[in-house]
């Protein structure tokens, strides 16, 4: 065999070093009273808000694999940052408490709003609860370079650390999301249900990246549509298109199509964690009707352009949509006065 063949034989997701940290399969419900208020598609909602670590969302997944490669590689201390109330953040504080391992957070006050409940309630509260060492910094300040600094402080006090970057979005993290589709997959054929679209709010782009690489590993053409929730959308796109063939390439398969790559901007409204009032809405409607909590930063957009594509008439009645929720109603408490007007 010569290695441009070999090159190209795929590999297992189980070759991958994997720790067990999330609570799965997790589970693919009707979204009965939505979907018959709505009067359009037959809509669904895969819980991964219920993988665990400390409350769930989506980056339980990419952890696995991430901390997987942190624990081959010798590590003691995570490192990782975010924007302030972080899911991802408190999720690897969590993931490093429960494997033993330190975890320092670089987080970043992006709203620079001052005000104490963004600041020290919800995600934060559990940072802290967790063990995590926070490294506050402003939002011009360049986040790569304070990890990079604070891992090689540590490497000089003989510790290693394993630096994570936003979002767990590397070929690693992604990987979870190639895991998910499988998941996804079989519970779809399981239940007999066709699957003619997935929606889901997009940011660091492993998740849409994961997802679409797995799909195609398992040669399904199922579209894929994330809510961008800070970048326009063509700058979108680019990053989940490249992360997605890194990802490809590490699993030594071809990588996805451009083409395959959607995402829509329409519903950022000011920004990155800006509140709007469709998000507002979308959040009281799902909670009111199903009993299921979204939230304002990223899964309280994303529902609010579902609703939009629904109401005209882009999704309709006779086709089934997978709304895959990815977490963050921890943030909910930390944006109380935006709900209480
Ligand atoms: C991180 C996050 C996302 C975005 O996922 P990416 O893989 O970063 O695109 C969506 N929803 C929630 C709740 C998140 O925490």
């Amino acid at each position: 065999m010569n290695e441009d063949v070999r090159a190209m034989q795929p590999r297992d997701l189980s070759a991958f070093p994997r720790v067990a940290l999330a609570q799965l399969p997790t589970p693919l419900t009707a979204l009965p009273r939505l979907s018959a208020h709505l009067g359009g598609p037959t809509l669904y909602v895969k819980r991964d808000d219920c993988t665990g670590l400390a409350t769930g969302g989506n980056k339980a997944r990419k952890l696995e694999f991430l901390l997987g490669d942190a624990l081959r590689s010798g590590a003691d201390t995570v490192i990782t940052c975010g924007a302030t109330q972080s899911n991802h953040a408190r999720q690897t504080a969590a993931a490093a408490a429960a494997l033993g391992l330190a975890c320092e957070l670089v987080l970043q006050d992006r709203l620079e709003t001052g005000d104490i409940e963004y600041n020290a309630s919800a995600n934060v509260l559990i940072d802290r609860l967790c063990g995590a060492t926070i490294h506050a910094v402003g939002r011009r300040d360049d986040v790569m370079q304070a990890m990079e600094r604070r891992r090689l402080e540590l490497e000089a006090q003989g510790r290693k650390a394993y630096v994570i970057p936003t979002g767990g979005s590397t070929p690693v993290g992604s990987l979870g999301y190639v895991a998910a589709a499988g998941e996804l997959l079989q519970q779809a054929r399981a239940s007999s249900l066709h699957i003619d679209r997935i929606v889901h709010a997009g940011s660091s782009s492993g998740t849409q990246a994961g997802l679409l690489t797995g799909l195609a590993l398992a040669r399904e053409d199922i579209p894929v549509l994330a809510f961008s929730v800070g970048l326009p959308r063509q700058e979108q796109e680019d990053r989940v298109f490249s992360l997605a063939c890194q990802t490809a390439a590490l699993l030594g398969i071809t990588a996805i199509h451009r083409d395959r790559v959607v995402a829509n901007s329409d519903f950022v409204g000011a920004g990155y964690a800006r509140p709007t009032p469709e998000m507002v809405e979308a959040v009281r409607l799902v909670a009111r009707l199903e009993g299921l909590l979204l939230d304002p930063v990223y899964t309280g957009k994303a529902m609010a352009g579902l609703l939009h594509l629904i109401e005209q008439r882009q999704l309709v009645s006779g086709m089934h949509v997978v709304f895959l929720h990815t977490g963050g109603s921890t943030a909910l408490n930390a944006y109380r006065s935006v709900f209480d007007r």
